[in-house]
């Protein structure tokens, strides 16, 4: 007997107007080997990678990446640290994907990070925290365009939508 899933194909179209933000598995993150498993975490909650490079940034952009931070004591070594080997940039979309990815990431300072997020599971120092997730809508864009191009982004609909969102 072949069922057929009572699902509305139309509502993917909510997907749409969903949120986006900015993600990245910096470089400590990289050596580490756990590219793999900070994807899984993303993936398996439902939400969509809709762009995804692996690159050494320039010095230029980690500046203006990490520019509220300017005038820390810490921003220097930051940026050198961000630019000192691959990292792997991400747009993620999904609804509240900026609230969920902040609170999957963890606290800033791993001492903080509750067990279960990424730098609660994986880090110990607040320099090598593994993951960057944006802060904030007005952050997310910021960065989104920092990183990447309009034309790097794809706007496309996956087929589970249908099961993920009401
Ligand atoms: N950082 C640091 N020393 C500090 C505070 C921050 O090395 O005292 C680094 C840390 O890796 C952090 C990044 O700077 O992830 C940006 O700091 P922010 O407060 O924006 O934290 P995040 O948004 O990454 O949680
Ligand atoms: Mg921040």
């Amino acid at each position: 007997m072949i069922m057929e899933l009572s699902i509305d194909y139309s509502d993917i179209v909510k997907v749409y107007r969903m949120e986006q933000t900015y993600v990245m598995v910096k470089p400590d993150g990289v050596q580490r080997g756990l590219i793999g498993e900070i994807i899984s975490r993303i993936e398996r909650r439902g939400l969509k990678i809709i762009s995804l490079r692996m690159n050494v940034i320039e010095e230029a952009t980690a500046k203006e990446h990490y520019s509220e931070h300017e005038t820390k004591p810490f921003f220097s070594s930051l940026v050198k640290f961000i630019i000192s080997g691959p990292s792997v940039s991400m747009v993620v979309a999904g609804k509240d994907v900026i609230k969920i990815m902040r609170t999957i990431s963890g606290a800033t300072n791993p001492v903080d990070a509750t067990p279960g997020t990424i730098r609660g599971d994986f880090s110990l120092d607040i320099g090598r925290n593994v993951i960057h997730a944006s802060d904030s809508s007005d952050a997310a864009a910021r960065e989104i365009a920092i990183h990447f191009k309009d034309t790097e982004i794809w706007k496309y609909s996956k087929v589970d939508e249908v099961c993920i969102y009401e």
